[in-house]
């Protein structure tokens, strides 16, 4: 035996396209790998160091040294093999950065698909209700007031009770700021209520149908700007499609597919022409803000008190506090902050300086 012969590794080696196997042991030779037998005697195949390939390492998988004959020697010995590797500057970190970069990259992967998931529910959703209000025909809302009306009619509501008077003024308010609105006048259809369990309250269907009900008006008093100015928040509503939107992002992301893909079930028929939901709908805070605003802009455009809303959350926090648990005050939650919003906003539309805002 040369004396530079170092041993690398132990394991069997078997002929090309063969099942026989060796028991035999690898070794270097001044450079050159060979496959030596257990027992000894002459080399069963030899070859330079590079010219023989060496498997890379995945987990505890033997390796495999093929040489240019085509026979192969195969290890369980991994440790042995990457210390021959390293020893030779031939990749044995290399194979270690691989494996290093394999499992980065699987966390990269994971990561990115934990994140993605993420995204589609924050962010899919949302695009999702904006396309699907973009593609409602106006048919659609217009069904859904016309269902959420005959079925508040036939459970709920009654024939109003005010005085023609009372209506005529209310209505001459409320078609002065509707004019200002893009849809116009004609965009818009007030309907007088006696409220019956639903109270004092005026809410807005998507196609623009408003109603307002005999007891906000008897609690509003002789305050008709107050009333224009919650219809004028209905219209904000109206306007920035808030139902339509509720009402999708209700749906869900499966809901809202089938509802763009036009494949639209009979549960989700139901749901959108009975619209009885519709009333109990609740906005978002951004929403009520948004409506708020609307409300600043049109009653100030309109040339009435800008601020009129917020006298109105005044009038309900104080005579319907403690019966909170009723409509008004669950679907238009007002709060001091969005009163003095409101306030903050009409000074700003008056042209005076807002000293709690930049
Ligand atoms: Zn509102």
């Amino acid at each position: 035996m040369a004396s530079e012969e170092r041993a690398i590794a132990g394991g069997d080696w078997h002929p090309a396209g063969s099942s026989r196997s060796v028991a035999a042991r690898l070794v270097d030779r001044s450079g050159r790998l060979a496959a030596v037998p257990e027992a000894g005697g002459t080399p069963l195949a030899e070859a330079p160091a590079d010219r023989a390939e060496i498997s890379a390492r995945v987990g505890s998988i033997p390796r495999r040294i093929t040489f240019s004959d085509g026979s192969v020697f195969e290890t369980w010995d991994n440790d042995g093999i990457d210390r021959y590797l390293a020893a030779n500057g031939r990749g044995g970190a290399g194979l270690v950065h691989w494996l290093e970069q394999f499992r980065l990259r699987l966390v990269v992967v994971v990561l990115a698909a934990f994140v993605l998931g993420g995204a589609i529910y924050r962010f899919g959703v949302p695009l999702l209700v904006e396309v699907a209000v973009r593609v409602t025909p106006p048919v659609v809302p217009e069904l859904m007031a016309k269902g959420t009306m005959e079925a508040l009619d036939a459970t709920t509501f009654s024939p109003t009770r005010l005085p023609e008077a009372k209506r005529r003024e209310i209505a001459d308010g409320f078609a002065r700021i509707a004019a200002l609105s893009p849809r116009g006048e004609a965009g818009y259809t007030l309907n007088f209520r006696d409220g019956g369990a639903i109270g004092p309250n005026a809410f807005a269907l998507p196609d623009g149908t408003l109603v307002v009900t005999d007891q906000l008006v008897t609690l509003a008093g002789d305050d008709t700007e107050m009333i224009v100015g919650v219809l004028a928040h209905e219209i904000g509503h109206v306007e920035l499609e808030h139902s339509l939107r509720q009402l999708y992002r209700a749906a869900g992301m499966a809901g809202l597919i089938m509802l763009i893909a036009g494949d639209v079930g009979s549960g989700v028929e139901d749901v959108l022409v009975q619209g009885g939901g519709l009333v109990a709908l609740s906005y978002s805070r951004a929403a009520e803000a948004a409506a708020d605003r609307r409300s600043v802009e049109l009653m100030a455009k309109a040339g009435f008190d800008p601020a009129a809303i917020a006298r109105f959350f005044t009038l309900l926090e104080e005579k319907l506090g403690d019966r909170s648990g009723t409509s008004m005050l669950s679907t238009h939650p007002g709060t001091p902050e969005r009163r003095k919003e409101i306030l903050d906003y009409a000074r700003i539309l008056s042209g005076q300086s807002a000293p709690d805002r930049q």
